[in-house]
């Protein structure tokens, strides 16, 4: 029966840290978080990190713009907040609006001020394993794998999932550890290879947001799976992976809610903290 992988007590680790970073920095550091229109998604993330901001004496600024802003209008308040030298860190939140592009906006924001790490400045830096600000969900990943001191040389590890926020990053975060990684997509599953590309991974990852898409019996014996994907199904929150069967074979296994959730958070906050240092 697979260990739980719980985030939280790694995040609260990871928070004594950032204080005490914080206290270093002589400032009280300034996360600007923009949420164009209403969402009941955005509202509960941005509720999760004005906690973890207020808890970690990090000052959250929260700029609620009207549903129908232009992507001119966007790019122009990201700008006004690049040259505010007591902004240290700017988020937009997600889903945006359909007349905002995220991949273009994402290029506003100042690479030392892009503390989710998708700037392509940040992005190219990541490719040369020189990052100093990482994607969220990858570093909250590589913190998990890292808390049971797995040794990731030559692992067999596959990642369901390839957008840019999750899967692309993560991959060359694994390849920087020497994992042999497969990162698996949409094409895979309708080639009918998903299920062969599973069986064989030692070390799973899963960010699709598709419940139910990996079948527990598809899990290695003794892999750590971690699974990134958030559903509401029934008004519970699950993953991608059938949990149970998954935990029967499983050696450690993230829980959802529990799992990665509370470390993608701790490492927005991380990353503000690296932001701050590389404006000083
Ligand atoms: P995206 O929708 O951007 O990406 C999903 C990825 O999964 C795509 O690469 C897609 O491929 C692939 N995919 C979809 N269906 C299948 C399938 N049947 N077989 C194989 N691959 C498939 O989502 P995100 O990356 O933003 O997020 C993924 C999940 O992770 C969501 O549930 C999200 O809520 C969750 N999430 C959780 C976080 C946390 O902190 N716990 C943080 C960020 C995300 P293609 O593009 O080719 O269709």
């Amino acid at each position: 029966m697979a260990k739980l992988l719980e985030g939280k007590p790694i995040a609260e680790r990871i928070k004594e840290d950032i204080k005490q970073q914080i206290q270093a920095l002589n400032l009280k550091p300034v996360l600007a978080s923009i949420q164009v229109g209403e969402n009941p998604g955005a509202e509960a993330y941005v509720k999760s990190q004005q906690k973890t901001a207020q808890n970690l004496g990090i000052e959250y600024q929260l700029h609620k713009l009207a549903q129908d802003t232009t992507e001119k209008a966007l790019a122009e308040f990201i700008q006004k907040l690049n040259s505010d030298k007591f902004v240290n860190g700017i988020i937009v939140q997600m889903p945006l609006p359909l007349q905002i592009d995220y991949k273009r906006i994402s290029q506003f924001i100042l690479p030392e001020k892009d503390v989710e790490g998708m700037h392509p400045a940040n992005i190219g830096k990541l490719l040369f394993g020189k990052a100093k600000i990482l994607p969220c969900t990858p570093q909250a990943v590589m913190e998990l794998l890292h808390s049971i001191n797995l040794n990731l040389y030559g692992k067999e590890v596959a990642i369901v999932g390839h957008s840019e926020i999750v899967g692309k990053p993560l991959s060359l975060l694994l390849l920087d550890k020497f994992a042999t990684v497969t990162v698996c997509h949409i094409g895979t599953s309708q080639a009918g290879k998903l299920e062969e590309h599973v069986r064989l991974a030692e070390v799973l990852i899963v960010a699709a947001g598709k419940a139910g898409l990996i079948k527990g019996e598809w899990i290695k014996q003794d892999a750590v799976v971690i699974d990134v994907g958030i559903n509401r199904v029934a008004d519970k929150i699950v993953g991608d992976v059938e949990f149970e069967e998954a935990q029967k074979r499983a050696s450690y296994i993230t829980p959802v809610p529990g799992g990665v959730g509370p470390l993608t958070v701790t490492m927005l906050m991380r990353n503000l903290v690296e932001a701050t240092k590389l404006q000083q």
